[in-house]
């Protein structure tokens, strides 16, 4: 039994074999078409709220399943192994949902959360900036107080689920600006078609095909005071509090498109046969396959090492940044390879290892690039 197996409890098991029965039942029969369309698959993400897979980490008072973050990767993981595009929409709602639930009022979490369990209502966190990705502090969208509403103008890149989400969390600067300081605010802002002013205008991407994203612009959209969610100033904490727990998510979408991937190439190396034997047993596909699995199972360990040191309490920076380095890299590495062990097999549209190759791309740069993990990691190692 492997290390992973012997530390999940009962409760984590349920929630990995709860995602693999959503999986079978819901996402497989839909992904390619998903990918085809590459229309939102909001049907699946309601499909997925049913299931209490929306709600894995919000409490169970505001319709939540109040499990554990181990529960959640377990989840994610067998999720992505089906559908990158499926677990990354997900992700994003979910990481919309967390922050309402640590800094909502009352009236905010009842207002949202119930709804954002049960996928009628979908979420997204709108940080990214055209000109502040990796160094966030430099957002310029504003959010202006007047007469008992925020207007807020700027501009906003990316955001899963952006333009189709019914609240977008927005990091803005107040203003005027507090005395206290400089520091961003979140404000909760709903979709394009009930905020006037609010434009989204979608992008093309090279892979998670059905997952929605683009630039949204805030042209003087009014919002409610009430719309504030936490405490002036301390909106870089609400979007940054959850970094450890997004970027190892991350992770676990990572190794669960490589697991898929992984299989496939073990599958296809058994039975494809060339010069009177099957192709894996020769050596230069052994190879490959070997570094896959092993690279594989070393990314899916840090990935669940962080995980559980989140379940209890213990969230760790400079873990969860390695366990989503690796799991990033590695999943471009098994999707490549596992298209080279398929030969030009696997270069067809009609096989799923090319999605996964587009898809595995998209990780070494949300949540924080593999460049900025590779900072994080070394100055936490260095004591900089
Ligand atoms: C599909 C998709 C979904 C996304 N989802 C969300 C979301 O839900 N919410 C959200 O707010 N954003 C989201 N993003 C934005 C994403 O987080 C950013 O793209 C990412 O943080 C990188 O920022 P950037 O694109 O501006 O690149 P830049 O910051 O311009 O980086 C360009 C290059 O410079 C390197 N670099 C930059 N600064 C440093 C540094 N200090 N040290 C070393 N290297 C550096 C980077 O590693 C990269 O190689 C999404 C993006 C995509 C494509």
């Amino acid at each position: 039994m492997s290390l992973i197996a012997r530390a999940l409890t009962d409760e984590q098991i349920e929630y990995r074999d709860r995602a693999a029965s959503f999986v079978e039942e819901v996402v497989e029969p839909r992904a390619e078409e998903i990918e085809a369309s590459d229309e939102f698959p909001r049907d699946v993400m309601e499909a997925a709220g049913d299931r209490g897979l929306l709600g894995i980490l919000l409490p169970e008072e505001y319709g939540g399943e109040g499990a554990d973050f181990v529960s959640y990767c377990a989840a994610i993981e067998e999720i992505a192994s089906a559908s990158g595009a499926v677990a990354e929409s997900i992700q994003g709602h979910t990481f919309a949902a967390l922050p309402i639930a640590a800094h909502g009022t009352t009236a905010q979490k009842k207002a949202y959360l119930e709804a954002m369990a049960r996928g009628e209502s979908i979420g997204s966190m709108l940080l990214t900036e055209p000109d502040a990705g990796s160094s966030p502090s430099e957002l310029s969208t504003t959010a202006t107080l007047d007469d008992g509403h925020y207007r807020i103008t700027g501009e906003k890149s990316f955001g899963t689920n952006a333009g189709v989400a019914d609240v977008h969390l927005v990091v803005a600067r107040k203003r005027p600006a507090p005395e206290s300081g400089h520091g961003v605010s979140v404000f909760l802002v709903p979709g394009p078609d009930n905020a006037a002013g609010f434009g989204f205008d979608r992008a093309e991407f090279m892979g998670m095909r059905g997952h929605v994203t683009g630039d949204s612009t805030f042209s003087d959209v009014e919002i409610p005071e009430s719309a504030l969610l936490g405490e002036i100033g301390q909106g870089f904490r609400i979007a940054m509090g959850t970094i450890d727990r997004a970027r190892t998510g991350l992770g676990a979408i990572g190794t669960g498109i490589a697991t898929a991937a992984f299989e496939d190439a073990v599958a296809y190396a058994g039975d494809r046969t060339q010069g009177g034997q099957a192709v894996g047993e020769y050596q230069a596909v052994q190879v490959l396959i070997a570094e896959m699995d092993t690279k594989l199972d070393a990314a899916r360990h840090l990935v669940y090492q962080s995980a559980f040191a989140i379940a209890d309490d213990e969230a760790d920076t400079r873990l969860s940044s390695k366990a989503k380095y690796a799991a990033s890299e590695v999943a471009e590495y098994v999707t490549r390879n596992a298209i080279q062990v398929h030969g030009g097999s696997g270069y067809r549209k009609d096989k799923p290892l090319e999605r996964y190759h587009r898809d595995a791309k998209i990780l070494s740069i949300i949540g924080g690039t593999t460049e900025i993990q590779k900072t994080t990691i070394a100055k936490q190692a260095l004591d900089l």
